[in-house]
């Protein structure tokens, strides 16, 4: 189950950019055989190491061809990284059903595609999940209640996966919390001053920073390692200690 990061043959999903990106260039520099899929066609940047399939995740045949594909290229996939992911800034009563397709869709039937897909094969040979969910699934972010529900969902589904699929598969959650990426930044502007919502979120953050996606990436390293052999079934909150902090502060008054 346990390999070092540098045998792991690997999918992470959405690596074209932000958070998923730096997830596949960490694994790359660590020794990994990576294979990455977007709904996109390969970025012109692709890094020639890795390998690329055009790939939606909320499609359950597409997923089939890319396990598929990952097996060819590499043999039994050892380290899934469910990365993928979208947001829509909404809240219940402003929802449709598009946006409950496309939330849904991808942020909890593509993990669920995902992990299904190469489950049997870690079943025989050993393997290792790790979710990126996020601090909305556990505080709600306000107008992003299908988004919020969503990484809820990823958090629960960590759990059963490590529960019902262990010993030979380890499943691990990371729960970030503001990492400065494309998703990031649309939820800023979602704000009447944008730099006043910067503002004050940044001084909410004890370690006095926003996150950057090689945050996310080492602690993926450090879950896909045998360092963290005895960890399963958790959801690591990955957010600068921002969601520490009680919300009362009477100090201020
Ligand atoms: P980005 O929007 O920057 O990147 C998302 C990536 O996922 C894109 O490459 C996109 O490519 C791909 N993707 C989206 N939908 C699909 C799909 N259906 N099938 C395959 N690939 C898909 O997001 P981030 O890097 O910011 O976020 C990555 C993950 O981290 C997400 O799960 C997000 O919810 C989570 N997260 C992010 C936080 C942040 O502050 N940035 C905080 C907490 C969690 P394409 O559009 O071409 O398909």
């Amino acid at each position: 189950m346990d390999k070092p990061s540098t045998a792991h043959r690997a999918i992470v999903t959405g690596g074209a950019r932000g958070i998923g990106r730096a997830i596949v260039e960490r694994l790359l520099a660590d020794g990994a055989q990576v294979l990455s899929c977007g709904r996109s066609k390969m970025p012109e940047d692709w890094p020639a190491s890795a390998h690329w399939v055009q790939a939606d995740v909320a499609d359950p045949a597409q997923v089939k061809a890319l396990v598929a594909k990952a097996t060819a290229v590499f043999g039994a996939t050892t380290l899934l990284v469910n990365n993928a992911g979208v947001q829509v800034e909404k809240t219940v009563a402003d929802s449709n059903d598009t946006d409950w397709d496309l939330v849904v869709g991808v942020n909890c039937r593509g993990v669920f595609n995902m992990c299904r897909a190469v489950l049997p094969q870690m079943q025989q040979h050993g393997g290792n999940i790790i979710n990126i969910g996020s601090i909305s699934g556990v505080v709600a972010d306000p107008s992003m209640g299908l988004y919020n529900a969503s990484k809820a969902f990823v958090h629960g589904l960590t759990r059963s996966i490590a529960v019902d699929h262990g010993p030979l598969v380890r499943c691990n959650a990371i729960s970030p919390g503001w990492i400065m990426t494309a998703m990031a930044e649309e939820g800023f502007a979602l704000a009447e001053n944008p730099q006043a919502a910067i503002d004050d979120a940044l001084a909410r953050h004890p370690v006095g920073r926003f996150g950057q996606p090689d945050d996310v990436a080492n602690a993926v390293a450090w879950l896909a390692g045998a360092q963290s052999a005895y960890l399963s079934g958790q959801c690591i909150t990955l957010d600068g200690g921002m969601t520490a902090a009680s919300p009362l502060q009477p100090g201020l008054f």
